[in-house]
């Protein structure tokens, strides 16, 4: 274990009140990890910022909790900002147990249209994705001014071009909000800990400090070479029980009482390591496990319409599993469970899993650090990303040391292995705002705002980021400037000189409900663009329309594609609103993938099952929910510009509702009753059960023979009539039910 710390400090010495160094002894933390008692040294609890860029499992959240509960006893709120939604539930779960402090969470990652008023009124921590975060500002929702401590966990992402402008724009908005606000940013380690720091104002925690020993290795021929010290440790050979090295390497560490992850570059990959190891690792499974294995194999088969369904419930009875994006939600969990629980002994997944969710091994297993990049092919990971996945080794109190390996094909390749990966600095953190892209809808949002209403105060906001602290002002004016042009002459924004000669900036009605409804502002002028310019919409139409979008996320056009979709294309012709010409081959081909999408979100809402949907277009259901949320969401904004517009906007509030249900028009009442899905509803409308007071109207029996006992129970207090059951009179509705979400049948 490398401790840079001498100091030790008690939880009971921490200047806080009685009852909140009691929750935290009471859950078994008796003494602070040293990179904690640095921040507190630091000045963590006197309202200092702190970046915190320290390896996984060295406890971040604490820091973050200390803070917070800081705050909230000084009547402060506090906002705690997470990539990914996932990442926001498992925090909210945490923060629950703050209940007992009298500390009330909430979690706030719905639509991005809602302000969300009343959850700050009662609540102490809000629980938010970077995006809803911003939403929030842009809504101007009231309580987001009585935030007085943020905590902006994965502060690397400032990195990524798809979420990093975002991030560092509302860590810049807070500042300029409230400068004393307290900022705490949680990094994986960084190569520019100082630079990113400077540009917080924040005391930094750097360490390589973590609970559990972390062994790096790169497996050679037989055997691992690990970085270790100890000369004991340096080599281990692995017996050999398969034909597959990751096989092995896994059964190696089952067979001591360890779990593994393996990590692949992609998710068929993913899926062939984990069936690979599925015929050979049960044999080393107690027969208690694999009892509770099948009951977790039959949730998912059950909570699955795919036949990913079967092959994961297959693999899990083997203890074995797969996790990609793809999965669906439910899959998802059971999968994080089986695996906490200690039932399920080895995950392979993509790499997402390294970002973030809390679900540590004793090995993991680095099989590929090539992914594929369209435009130079495969290339190896970062850094970054490397160190990522190997900290995900070793569960803290549970495992004797974590070890990661990676494996050489090559003498050449260990060397390459060693060097470029165990012994090699994490990359900096480089701000992605300096492009239209990134900035356009902010620059909107701060006029809509009135952050900013001239081209210096845009400017002042901007010198505020990190991009202008790590880059040179002039280009980014000059970026600025393009943004506001484009604005302008898509009516977003109007500019305005006063009697002094002076210029400002307004938003006009469209410019500010494209900052609310949370889009980029190119998906608006093309929205726009396309309503204007058409007369007779069909549901083609304003399909393929909101697919134009660059919100929208894209399918991949594969060649094997081109001439069905162009068939399509020549079938619906009258249904585009323009049709680019084949000539420009680019730009039809870039049509035909956005006329692709458009058949998905039209299958979805003719009621194509979707174990053909996930078929036909080759993704998951985890897929297909991505597609169609963006696509109610896009509808929706349709909607909404139409609005405005004056244009009849009828079609597009059916088509939003026909998308975030998945069924033709007949069928959206039905499937607005919680808990019925689109299946069931058309099994309802079929047996003659055509709208909800069909079905209030209805006998309980002819509803359960449909649907099920439970489930039409649950419908029938839902809808608040009395029925009767088994000769019973049910009356009274269970307000707990009512508020429960039910999962449809997606
Ligand atoms: P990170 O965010 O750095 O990856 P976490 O904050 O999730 O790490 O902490 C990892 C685990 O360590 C959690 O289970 C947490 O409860 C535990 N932990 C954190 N601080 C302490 C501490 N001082 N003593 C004991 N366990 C701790």
């Amino acid at each position: 274990m490398s401790d840079t710390y001498s100091f030790i400090m008690e939880i009971e010495n921490i200047k806080l009140p009685k009852n909140i160094i009691n929750f935290y002894l009471d859950s078994g933390i008796k003494q602070l990890y040293p990179p904690q008692a640095d921040a507190i040294k630091k000045g963590l609890l006197r309202n200092k910022n702190i970046l915190a860029a320290i390896p996984t499992a060295s406890g971040k959240t604490l820091i973050a909790e200390l803070a917070m509960l800081k705050a909230i006893i000084e009547n402060g709120k506090a906002l705690y900002i997470v990539p990914l939604r996932a990442l926001a539930s498992e925090k909210y779960d945490r923060f629950l147990q703050f209940d007992i402090l009298g500390v009330k969470t909430t979690i706030s990652t719905g639509d991005f249209e809602s302000k969300d008023e009343k959850l700050g009124d009662i609540n102490d921590i809000i629980v938010t994705t970077s995006e809803k975060a911003d939403s929030l500002l842009r809504n101007k929702t009231a309580w987001m001014e009585q935030i007085s401590v943020i905590v902006v966990d994965e502060v690397h992402l400032i990195d990524s071009s798809n979420r990093g402008p975002t991030l560092e724009m509302i860590i810049t908005k807070f500042r300029k909000i409230n400068p004393r606000i307290q900022i705490i940013a949680l990094s994986a380690t960084i190569g520019n800990a100082n630079e990113l720091g400077a540009w917080l104002d924040a005391e930094l925690i750097l360490s390589e400090w973590r609970p559990t020993d972390l062994r790096e290795g790169v497996f050679f021929e037989d055997s691992v070479f690990f970085s270790s010290n100890n000369k004991d440790d340096k080599k281990q050979t692995i017996p050999k029980y398969s034909n597959d090295i990751s096989t092995d390497l896994v059964i190696d560490i089952i067979k001591k009482d360890g779990q593994c992850l393996v990590f692949d570059n992609s998710r068929r990959n993913a899926i062939g390591v984990a069936c690979k190891a599925s015929t050979h690792i049960s044999k080393y499974i107690s027969k208690r496990t694999k009892n509770a294995l099948l009951e977790i194999a039959k949730d998912i088969i059950e909570s699955g319409e795919t036949e990913v369904a079967e092959i994961l419930g297959a693999c899990v009875k083997n203890g074995v599993a797969f996790h990609h994006a793809g999965l669906n939600s439910n899959h998802r969990k059971l999968v994080e469970k089986g695996f906490k629980e200690n039932k399920i002994k080895m995950i392979a997944s993509t790499p997402t899993l390294a970002a973030g969710l809390n679900l540590p091994a004793r090995r993991v297993i680095i099989k590929n650090y090539k992914r594929y990049d369209s435009q130079f092919g495969m290339q190896p990971i970062p850094v970054i990303e490397y160190k990522q996945m190997a900290g995900r080794a070793g569960r803290p109190h549970l495992d004797p040391y974590g070890e990661s390996i990676l494996i050489a094909k090559s003498d050449c390749e260990y060397d390459a292995l060693q060097k470029d990966y165990i012994y090699a600095s994490p990359e900096p953190v480089l701000s992605k705002l300096g492009t239209e892209t990134a900035i356009r809808s902010h620059v909107l949002s701060l006029i809509s705002t009135g952050f900013a209403n001239n081209r210096d105060e845009l400017m002042d906001f901007m010198t505020a980021t990190f991009y202008s602290y790590q880059n040179d002002n002039d280009f980014l004016m000059q970026v600025v400037d393009e943004c506001i042009e484009f604005l302008q002459s898509h009516e977003m924004i109007i500019k305005e000189t006063n009697n002094l000669g002076e210029i400002r900036f307004f938003s006009t009605k469209l410019g500010n409900v494209i900052s609310c409804l949370y889009i980029d502002p190119l998906s608006g002028a093309n929205i726009v663009d396309g309503l204007k310019k058409s007369d007779s919409l069909t549901d083609l139409s304003l399909l393929h329309l909101i697919c134009t979008a660059p919100d929208m996320r894209q399918l991949y056009l594969r060649s094997a594609d081109y001439e069905s979709i162009n068939d399509f294309v020549v079938t619906h012709k009258s249904d585009f609103i323009q049709i680019p010409s084949q000539f420009k081959a680019i730009e039809y081909e870039w049509f035909l993938g956005e006329v692709k999408t458009a058949i998905l979100l039209k299958d979805w809402i003719d009621e194509m099952q979707i174990t053909t949907i996930t078929k036909k277009f080759n993704i998951g259901e985890g897929d297909v929910r991505v597609f169609t949320e963006l696509g109610r969401w896009l509808m929706h904004a349709t909607t909404i510009i139409a609005g405005i517009l004056n244009i009849n906007n009828d079609l597009a509030k059916i088509l939003e509702k026909r998308i975030q249900y998945g069924v033709g028009n007949n069928l959206v009442e039905l499937a607005k009753i919680r808990g019925i899905g689109r299946v069931r509803a058309r099994l309802l409308y079929k047996n003659g059960f055509e709208s909800k007071e069909d079905i209030k109207n209805a006998d309980f029996k002819d509803i359960s023979k449909i649907i099920g006992h439970k489930l039409a129970l649950k419908i029938f207090q839902q809808m608040d009539v009395d029925f009767v059951y088994e000769n019973e009179i049910i009356e009274t509705i269970d307000s707990d039910s009512k508020n429960q979400t039910m999962i449809g049948d997606f």
